[in-house]
């Protein structure tokens, strides 16, 4: 943190400045340049480069089976936006986020298991969802295993092309008037009189009112700056593509063990592994073969598939379960959107509305989410 103000000419000036263009960041720039205010977003290589590039991109309010309320709440609004925002980004800016809407089946292959998870899913009452019995699931899925006792089926779970949505963002966002500047990695936040004025970056000074850090996993040490000490660990995730020439799947299944989610061109995405504090990239062979046996004992089909790439990226988790969106203790004009773990997409829209409101005065608790900023503080000072 810088506290003496010495830069004598600014770059760019912007009411509100971004860093990070994540879906979290990307988002953020659009909904506050939507509301008319001057924007800038820095993202210091391209949008969606960071885990959001590695993102399978399912919108899973439902069945990510959310214990927290606030969060289940707060996804299920996220997700049930997507129409109406995806009319508008791609209408902006030009880019399709290839957005599917047939739904998320999560079988079972024991009754037990499938009874019990399917009490649970009737006790949620802004769910949508249906049983399925076998007969069902082979009517709608002719290709999944014949161990397939019944099924969930969630009607209202949708999917996009993660790339994609972040670049419609950030292209809408420089529609309503944002400067995006890749390329631009953000050093240090300049606080002059306790309030933010600034952010010191690789190629100078841009001067701001407020700044939102919503730079992903190396969020931290922006934060750290700032002396606000909010500890960030990646889960490395690994996924892989295949070519289903003659089985087209529509629904994407969300199993307990593996997903598997089509997308363009009969592609289908297979996710994912879970591996807390990895800081590397690399696709293991392990990690590989787990997915591909996993998928296959659901959809057989999977075996002839022809294989077109796999990839790895790394989810930025936080102690809690729900991400970090709110006003940085002790900074006036700081926030941060941070710690978004597995579901940086689904939340992304509810996070760029929340975080813009924010900005213009809300608090969290008329937002309903309370506990994102302060709860957590609590708990992290336990
Ligand atoms: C295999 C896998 C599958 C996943 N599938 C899903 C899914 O289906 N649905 C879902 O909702 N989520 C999914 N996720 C999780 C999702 O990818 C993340 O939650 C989300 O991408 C987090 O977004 P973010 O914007 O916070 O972070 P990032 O996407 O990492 O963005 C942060 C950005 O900040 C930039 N940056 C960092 N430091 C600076 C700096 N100093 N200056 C300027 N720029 C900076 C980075 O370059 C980066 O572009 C998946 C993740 C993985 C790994």
């Amino acid at each position: 943190m810088s506290e003496t103000h010495t830069e004598t000419k600014a770059i760019a000036h912007a009411e509100c400045l971004v860093i990070g263009g994540g879906v979290i960041g990307s988002s953020i720039a659009y909904h506050v340049a939507k509301e008319g205010r001057s924007t800038i977003m820095l993202e210091r290589w391209i949008p969606g480069e960071g885990a959001s590039g590695a993102a399978v991109g399912m919108l899973a309010a439902e069945s990510e089976e959310f214990t927290d309320h606030e969060l289940a709440r707060f996804a299920r609004a996220s997700r049930d936006a997507f129409p109406e925002l995806v009319s508008d980004l791609e209408r902006l800016s030009g880019i399709s986020v290839q957005f599917r809407t047939e739904g998320f089946v999560t079988p079972f292959r024991s009754e037990a298991e499938g009874q019990k998870r399917w009490n649970a899913a009737k006790m949620r009452e802004d769910d949508c969802h249906v049983w399925w019995d076998a007969r069902e699931v082979a009517r709608r899925i002719p290709g999944l295993a014949d161990q397939v006792i019944g099924a969930i089926y969630r009607s209202k779970e949708t999917q996009v092309a993660p790339v994609q949505l972040c670049r419609a963002y950030a292209g809408a966002a420089a529609v309503l008037g944002a400067t995006i500047w890749s390329g631009t990695q953000a050093k240090e936040l300049v606080i002059q009189g306790g309030r933010v004025c600034g952010v010191r970056t690789d190629i100078g000074f841009f001067s701001c009112d407020q700044v939102v850090i919503a730079a992903g996993l190396d969020s931290s040490k922006l934060l750290g700056q700032i002396g606000f000490d909010y500890p960030l660990y990646p889960v490395k995730g690994e996924a892989v593509a295949v070519s289903l020439k003659d089985h087209p799947l529509d629904y994407t299944i969300y199993a307990d063990d593996v997903y598997l989610v089509p997308k363009q061109n009969n592609e289908l995405w297979i996710g994912a592994t879970s591996l807390p504090h990895q800081y590397d990239k690399e696709v293991t062979a392990g990690g590989l073969k787990g997915l591909l046996e996993r998928a296959s004992v659901w959809l057989p089909c999977v075996h002839e598939a022809a294989f077109i790439r796999a990839w790895a990226g790394l989810r930025p988790q936080a102690a809690a379960e729900r991400p970090f969106i709110g006003p940085v203790p002790g900074v006036e004009g700081a926030y941060a959107a941070v710690g978004h773990y597995r579901n940086g997409v689904l939340l992304s829209d509810a996070t760029g509305r929340a975080m813009a409101a924010m900005l213009k005065g809300a608090d969290a608790a008329e937002l309903g989410i309370s506990k994102f900023p302060s709860e957590l503080l609590k708990e992290e000072s336990l």
